[in-house]
């Protein structure tokens, strides 16, 4: 009885389109909702969530001293060979990175580098606008990994933008307005 309903109201649904009508339907509905297009760089810019694996980072103790031991083992667990980092022991015999090179352009950014960390020394932020025209600017070494940014306490969020192509293609973002992201593309 129920498999002759279930047939007749299939019969029925083609009759009266109704599989397209209920298609036309959404497809109308999302012409009307809120776009969640973003303008990005120009006007909007997406902050990333502090879990979001962004570019390397290594960080200094309370001294001020970085926090590496020059161990290698992030060298050694990075699958993609990416890492080199290159000892020496100073006048108390603790041990620091000479040299300390990363190469993005080969990084899988999978996060085991700040997982085998002994030293909670590395770890991947949230920047991610770092791209660039030649593959050598993407090595990117000691001194510069500790002056990259963070890990900020918060994130997921659209701030207001602005591009700045006179300081080397900068994007520049001010507070977070509290836009919810999520909310605009997950209907209910
Ligand atoms: S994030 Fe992964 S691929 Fe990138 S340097 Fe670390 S271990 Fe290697
Ligand atoms: S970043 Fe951590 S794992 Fe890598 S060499 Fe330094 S102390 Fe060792």
């Amino acid at each position: 009885m129920s498999r002759a309903r279930d047939s007749i109201g299939t019969w029925i649904g083609w009759a009266f389109f109704a599989d397209l009508a209920s298609g036309l339907a959404l497809t109308f509905s999302y012409m009307f909702s809120k776009s969640v297009t973003m303008q990005y760089p120009d006007k909007e810019k997406w902050l990333p969530y502090p879990r979001y694996r962004g570019h390397h980072f290594l960080k200094r103790d309370d001294e001020g001293e970085i926090k590496c031991v020059a161990c290698e083992l992030c060298a050694r667990i990075c699958p993609c060979d990416c890492i080199e980092v290159v000892p020496y022991e100073d006048e108390k015999g603790s041990r620091h990175p000479a040299k300390f090179e990363i190469d993005t352009a080969r990084c899988l950014f999978c996060g085991l580098c700040e997982d085998a960390c002994p030293a909670d020394a590395i770890a991947l932020g949230q920047q991610y606008e770092f791209a660039s025209f030649s593959s050598r600017d993407l090595v990117i070494g000691r001194d510069d990994l500790l002056g990259k940014p963070g890990k900020a306490a918060t994130g997921g969020g659209v701030v207001p933008a602005r591009l700045n192509t006179e300081q080397d293609v900068l994007v520049a973002a001010s507070e977070p307005q509290g836009y919810n992201w999520w909310q605009n593309i997950r209907r209910k």
